[in-house]
This record gives C-alpha cells, structure tokens and sequence, in this order.
C-alpha cells in the first residue's frame, strides 16, 4: 500500500471515531446486541429495524477504541438500506479482507471500509475492527423469532 493511501484510510478512520455516523440507540429496534471486546474493552450494542428482509435502520452505541467505534460507523454506513442476505455477503467480504494475507483491495466493492484494511499488520486489532461485525453475524443467525411486529 502506498503512503498516500495509508493517509488516506487514515483520515476515514479518525473522522469516523471523531463523528461516528448512526450513533445512538434506536427507539423500538427490532433486534439489539452488545459486543463486548476484552482484550481492549471495547463495548458496542447494536441496534437493528428491519422491514422484512430489509435493514431499514442500523446503529450502535457504547464506547471503544478508535478502530471499533470507526468499523461500527462504517459498517451502519454499508449496511443500511441492504438485505439480510446482502449483509452476510458484506460481513464476509469484510472478514476476508481484514484477515486474509493479501486480500483483494477493491475499492468499488469495499468503498470506505477498505480503510481497515490495515489493521490485518496489527494482529491485536482485527478484534477491534471485527467487534461489531462478529456482533452483526449473532444477530443475523439468531432466532428470527426475537423479531417481532408488534
Ligand atoms: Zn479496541
């Protein structure tokens, strides 16, 4: 990676640390998680609405790290608007790149979240990184039943 583009995925993560985006609890989320992180304490709740299959609204509260709090604001970012399915894929695409050895670096697929891409030279931080997204995952294979509409 060259040393511009370092900086630049840089400033993605200190903007979202600084102004995490979706920030806060939803009122009547359908379904919520926390995400604890021992290793660095990080400690994320997420919260989700659907309609249908459709993740019609996504946030996060809590407090963490810089690189936790800047992955759960990218990730309410990608995943709003998308289908459960399209999230796993997300989710996936995601865990690839943040462990794989030389993951593929595509920009279009990945927009901002080829930021964490850097955290793979930093083993202690994938869990950072992964929290919200491992917390995501939980949520998406847990009992649909938990989802009600009432
Ligand atoms: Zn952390």
């Amino acid at each position: 990676m060259s040393i511009d583009m370092k900086d630049l995925y840089q400033d993605v993560i200190v903007d979202h640390n600084r102004t995490p985006r979706n920030f806060g609890k939803i009122d009547h989320a359908d379904v919520s998680l926390e995400g604890y992180n021992p290793l660095c304490g990080d400690r994320l709740t997420l919260y989700i609405k659907f309609d249908n299959d459709t993740i019609t609204d996504i946030s996060f509260d809590g407090s963490g790290c810089a690189i936790s709090v800047a992955s759960a604001s990218l990730m309410t970012e990608a995943l709003k608007g998308k289908t459960t399915e399209q999230a796993e894929k997300v989710f996936n695409d995601f865990h690839h790149l943040i462990t794989d050895e030389e993951p593929e670096l595509d920009i279009e697929k990945f927009g901002k979240l080829a930021a964490l891409a850097g955290v793979r030279d930093y083993p202690s931080r994938i869990k950072c990184a992964s929290l919200c997204w491992h917390t995501l995952n939980g949520l998406l294979e847990g009992n649909r039943s938990s989802i009600t509409t009432e």
